[in-house]
């Protein structure tokens, strides 16, 4: 398929889909998208496949072990592999309390229970992947969606520049403020945590032994996640003025701060950066479908960081949408039609409002100073430590693998 053109529009007919955001949902649906053999146009309003756009991104992201089956499936996994650091361990504390949480990945098996992975180099491997799929997957020019209009049997998307995209699907995966959904009138609610979250890198002295730390404090959960070397990725979230004022701190006052919260368990820790600060807030968009329009990612749910599971949440949309619209169209069905979409609605529903549920509760639950909420959260904590079975559906819930999965995180072919 050629790619689309802002001087010179084609017709865009041929498409199945049509993707507006080329995040890492974006690009991983039209990755699936073509796994399935269906054609997508993917359009952002900055080039994906600029270097500069997409290290932008300095984030690193906990991918669970049925996202990774999924990434690999779609041969996006394979690039990242050796730089991606296991996850064996999760320790979860509480500011104050010497007790803490200790998941151990052998409790279930022997894979790891995550990788902690660089958000820049998995949007390269995507992009990698992509590129191999040029029959199927065409970016049009960076361009803004500016108007929705459906018909019986297409939607078409008109874009800031006028251009016109049209498919029998609109696919919104342009994060939590998308504005497909918007135009597409679907409701969504928003609530500000007050809070930011601090991302940084940090060396420390001491080996990580692959585990990843949540430290809870009053002010937000603070997070280590191991990287390669004596290297963790530092996710800090705090009432957001202390957070910026946090943020600003030269790297031995930083320093100073971080040793303060977490304690000497790395040894000394040194930030070695970039440093950026993300406002946090909880998205929940009220259907994840309209006519000829379905969401997924940060378009559907954008939720708190505070378990590492938002892009995982996002993969699990991607795995669910890919395998209904894959089935419809063997079928002769019309992808875009509204019992095809009404399926993958109903197969998201739970997994989406349990998660926003549970990251929405644990951070209320964790970022207070309040005595009887102390007291009930560290009875909490030492239940789930003591409690074998309940340790271990935790732990599988962390992983993704709990419950009935579609094929690609079950690592099949989509
Ligand atoms: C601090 C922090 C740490 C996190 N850590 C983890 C983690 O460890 N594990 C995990 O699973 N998740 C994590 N997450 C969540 C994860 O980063 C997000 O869920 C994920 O990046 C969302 O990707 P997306 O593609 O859905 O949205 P986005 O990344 O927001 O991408 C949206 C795309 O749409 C484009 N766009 C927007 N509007 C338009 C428009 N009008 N027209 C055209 N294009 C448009 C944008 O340019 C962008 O490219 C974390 C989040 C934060 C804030």
């Amino acid at each position: 398929m050629a790619a689309v053109s802002s001087s010179k529009p084609r017709p865009t007919a041929g498409a199945d889909a049509v993707i507006v955001g080329a995040g890492l949902s974006g690009l991983t649906v039209a990755l699936a998208l073509a796994e399935a053999g269906l054609s997508c146009i993917v359009v952002d309003r900055m080039d994906p496949r600029d270097a500069r756009v997409y290290r932008n991104d300095i984030r690193t992201t906990a991918i669970s072990l049925s996202s990774r089956r999924m990434l690999t499936a779609l041969g996006a996994w394979q690039a990242v592999a050796d730089e991606a650091e296991p996850i064996l361990d999760i320790r979860v504390s509480d500011a104050g309390s010497r007790r803490d949480l200790h998941y151990d990945h052998a409790t279930v098996g022997d894979e790891p229970m995550g990788h902690i992975v660089d958000n820049g180099a998995l949007k390269a491997s995507l992009l990698a992947c992509i590129a191999r799929h040029g029959d199927r997957i065409a970016f049009a020019d960076p361009g803004s969606a500016s108007a929705l209009s459906v018909t019986a049997s297409r939607a078409s998307l008109t874009l800031e520049d006028g251009r016109v995209l049209s498919a029998p699907l609109v696919i919104a995966a342009d994060g939590r403020l998308s504005r497909v959904r918007a135009l597409a009138g679907i409701r969504h609610t928003t609530t500000d945590y007050g809070q930011t979250a601090i991302v940084d890198t940090i060396s420390h002295t001491e080996s990580h032994l692959n585990t990843a730390h949540e430290r809870f404090q009053p002010g937000g959960p603070l997070a280590l996640l191991p990287l390669s070397g004596n290297r963790s990725a530092l996710v800090w979230s705090e009432r957001s003025a202390v957070a910026e004022r946090i943020a600003r701190l030269d790297d031995a006052a930083f320093s100073a701060a971080l040793e303060e919260r977490f304690g000497d368990s790395l040894g000394t820790l040194t930030p070695v950066g970039p440093r950026r600060t993300y406002p946090l807030s909880l998205v929940v968009a009220e259907s994840s479908i309209a006519d000829r329009v379905a969401l997924v990612g940060d378009a559907a749910h954008a939720i708190h960081p505070i378990a590492g599971q938002g892009f995982n949440l996002g993969l699990r949309d991607v795995a669910a949408l890919a395998e209904v619209l894959a089935d419809s169209a063997r079928l002769g069905l019309d992808i875009g039609a509204a019992t095809v979409l009404r399926d993958y609605q109903r197969r998201r529903r739970f997994d989406v409002m349990t998660l926003v549920a549970s990251t929405d509760g644990l951070n209320r639950l964790f970022s207070n100073d309040i005595g009887p909420i102390k007291a009930v959260r560290r009875l909490g904590l030492s239940v789930v430590e003591r409690v074998p079975p309940l340790k271990r559906a935790a732990i599988r819930h962390a992983m993704g693998t709990l419950g009935t999965l579609p094929r690609l995180l079950r690592g099949e072919p989509v």
